[in-house]
């Protein structure tokens, strides 16, 4: 039986691990096959707070795996298939395991949305791709085009100028999402030009990816644009297929809470992405999972199946 059973392995749910590892719960944190979250296929994160150089998303994940571990975490790099939360104790299985929790905290967050249109999947890891990190290299010297008009995309178009010769954003409206900061610096960017009002209908090529058609959005014109890669940036999707029938959600998918924590089910926790439309960022993440922690020991305490020492914070 666990006391906290943690689903997700990002700033959220590692967090959450740190925090319920200090109160001697013990969590079990299902990490799920790719641990980390999102902040694993990015590059240099500037903006969490006490690293005033920057820290590489990668390296900061590993110290918090590591923080969480060292308070007793256990983390398990597998994905959590099925819950059952009409039951009690709370039911979670894996491919290979049923768990049986008081508690549950839900920190599955979001994942990359992809276009939809013809030649996407086909040519998915061919050309087309959402995350630069992973697969900017690939294109060294070559015309790369970026998805888009919020931070991700400029991040993404920014740092795919370390690779490409040009690096040009298209974008479905005439002015960006992405912070002030974000635009200003692709604007200033030599390699980086931008397409407006256009969007992509569709993805060439056999074995990779030759060229896009776009279309105008105003007067409807169709043009075949050569390009060697489409590097997607046009938000995410809540992890949330598991929990549908369990947790209430809202159209979106996102888990409905009215804190920002608690959820429609008693002892069942939600924290980061996965209930966050609006913020999306890892320090906020991970404020939303220590809170889930503290919550769920609270819970637990009422219940009486807290430890009665609990480590001093
Ligand atoms: P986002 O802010 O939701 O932006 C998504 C962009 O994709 C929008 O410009 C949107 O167009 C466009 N879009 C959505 N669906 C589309 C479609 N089907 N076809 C074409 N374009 C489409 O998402 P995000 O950029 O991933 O950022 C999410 C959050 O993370 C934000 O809060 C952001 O500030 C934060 N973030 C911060 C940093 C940083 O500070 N370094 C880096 C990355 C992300 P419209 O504008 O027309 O809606």
């Amino acid at each position: 039986m666990e006391r906290v059973l943690i689903i997700g392995s990002g700033p959220a749910g590692l967090t959450a691990a740190i925090y319920a590892a200090r109160a001697n719960l013990q969590p079990l944190v299902l990490a799920g096959g790719l641990y980390g979250g999102q902040l694993m296929l990015t590059t240099d994160v500037e903006n969490y707070p006490g690293f005033p150089e920057g820290v590489m998303g990668p390296d900061l994940m590993i110290k918090f795996r590591e923080q969480a571990e060292r308070f007793g975490a256990r983390i398990e790099n597998v994905d959590a298939t099925y819950v059952d939360f009409s039951k009690r104790p709370l039911v979670v299985r894996t491919a290979d395991d049923e768990y049986h929790a008081r508690t549950v905290i839900v920190a599955t967050g979001a994942s990359a949305r992809w276009l939809e249109i013809p030649g996407e999947e086909k040519l998915r890891g061919r050309g087309i791709s959402t995350c630069a990190t992973c697969d900017g290299a690939f294109f060294r010297e070559k015309h790369i085009v970026v998805v888009g008009g919020g931070d991700s995309a400029m991040e993404e178009a920014l740092f795919l100028t370390r690779f490409g010769r040009k690096v040009t954003v298209i974008h479905r409206r005439d002015g960006l999402r992405a912070s002030k900061i974000m635009a200003e610096r692709a604007f200033a960017h030599p390699k980086i030009d931008f397409i407006w009002n256009t969007v992509v209908d569709e993805v060439f090529g056999e074995t990779h990816m030759t060229g896009l058609k776009l279309r105008n959005v105003h007067d409807g014109s169709v043009m075949q644009y050569e390009a060697d890669a489409l590097f997607i940036a046009i938000g995410h999707t809540p992890n949330t297929e598991i929990f549908r029938g369990q947790l209430d959600l809202d159209d979106a998918g996102y888990i409905v809470s009215p804190d920002g924590v608690s959820t429609d089910i008693d002892g069942v926790f939600v924290a980061g992405d996965v209930n966050d439309l609006r913020y999306k960022q890892a320090v906020t993440a991970a404020g939303a999972g220590c809170r889930a922690a503290m919550d769920a020991e609270k819970y637990l305490e009422a219940l009486e199946f807290a430890p009665k020492e609990t480590i001093a914070r």
